[in-house]
């Protein structure tokens, strides 16, 4: 795709991808909080790689040994073992459990939540965080019963995170709703690789400006910089 054209902060585009969408796919982290803003993933990084020496690897690839992404230490632990991999993901999900209890909402993101669902149509978490971490923020915000399932993260899917679309077509099947008929707001450029793989719409959403580059040259159909602006649109 070309990324010469892509709007940003667009009404009328935004305006027709929503109208011809019947089901939303959220990504979490970004588009509807800051998971790690209260307990920052580089201290959950430095847990996990506690985690692998406490497994005996203690001597870890230098940009494992200084990586602030707890994802990039799962990758590798999948490298090692199953049961390497498995500890490390339990492990980022206890942490991430524990940062949904105090995570941040996005401004605006709630409102669009509440807002969508007001329209009598179908809306879903598309997250490489685990399951429990978001059922966690969602039942604290009350907002379970407005989404229809969670796509996330769980112990024997881990490799199918995004880019891979594996839980963006997961969560069109579940929706009942051909990936035509979908779009997905992501803040990361794997979000867009997924959609575009799973055939979906894609929102970037730019919560930095230095996003608004890599959403626009991964080739979202309209990149935002406020999750307000895509309320306004319904
Ligand atoms: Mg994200």
């Amino acid at each position: 795709m070309t990324t010469d054209h892509v709007p940003l902060d667009d009404p009328e585009v935004l305006h027709h991808i929503l109208a011809t969408t019947d089901a939303l796919l959220l990504d979490f982290d970004g588009p509807v909080c800051a998971i790690f803003a209260n307990l920052p993933a580089q201290h959950v990084a430095d847990q996990l790689r506690e985690v692998l020496a406490g497994g005996g690897h203690r001597e870890l690839p230098a940009e494992v040994e200084k990586t602030e992404d707890p994802f990039e230490i799962l990758t590798y632990a999948a490298t090692l073992s199953s049961k390497d991999a498995r500890y490390i993901e339990s492990a980022l999900q206890a942490h991430e459990v524990e940062a949904a209890a105090t995570a941040p909402p996005t401004p605006g993101a709630h409102d669009l939540i509440k807002a969508w669902h007001a329209t009598g149509r179908r809306l879903a978490i598309v997250s490489n965080n685990s399951r429990a971490a978001v059922n966690t923020y969602l039942h604290r915000h009350d907002l379970m019963p407005l989404v229809l399932t969670v796509s996330a993260r769980t112990q024997s899917d881990f490799e199918l995170l995004k880019p891979n679309p594996y839980l963006v077509r997961q969560a069109a099947t579940i929706l009942k709703s051909p990936p035509w008929k979908c779009t997905l707001i992501g803040d990361s450029v794997t979000d867009i690789e997924a959609a575009q793989a799973a055939q979906t719409h894609t929102i970037g959403y730019a919560n930095k400006t230095s996003k608004v580059s890599s959403l626009t040259t991964a080739g979202s159909d309209v990149v935002v910089t406020n999750m307000a602006n895509v309320l306004r649109a319904i």
